[in-house]
Parts: C-alpha cells; structure tokens; sequence
C-alpha cells in the first residue's frame, strides 16, 4: 500500500447517461457504469484511467 494520494474513492459522472457513482480510484479491474455498463475507469495496474468526468474526490 504505497499509495501517497489522498482519497482512495472518486466520485465520476458517465459519459453516457450522467449518472454518478463512487468508485475506487485506483481499480483492480475496469470499473463500469452501474446504470448503463459504460466503462467509467480503465484499470491500468496503478491508477485507473478515468473515462467519466470526475465529480468529487472522496475519502
Ligand atoms: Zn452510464
């Protein structure tokens, strides 16, 4: 757990149908949209590729 960010849970909006869901920033798998399965951020072994657009950053 080196990870020197703060807040481990972003807020992101989907491109696609604007809804808005916490998830983790930095994701083991691709994270996709809970309404309509866009993917929201790409997993890329550290910190995800955000696809959606970022609402908040959570702690
Ligand atoms: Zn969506």
């Amino acid at each position: 757990m080196a990870d020197s960010n703060t807040g481990k849970f972003i807020k992101v909006r989907c491109p696609d149908c604007s809804n808005e869901q916490v998830v983790f920033k930095n994701p083991a798998m691709n994270v996709t949209c809970n309404v309509c399965g866009s993917t929201l951020i790409k997993s890329k072994g550290g910190a995800g590729e955000l696809r959606g657009e970022l609402v908040e950053v959570v702690d």
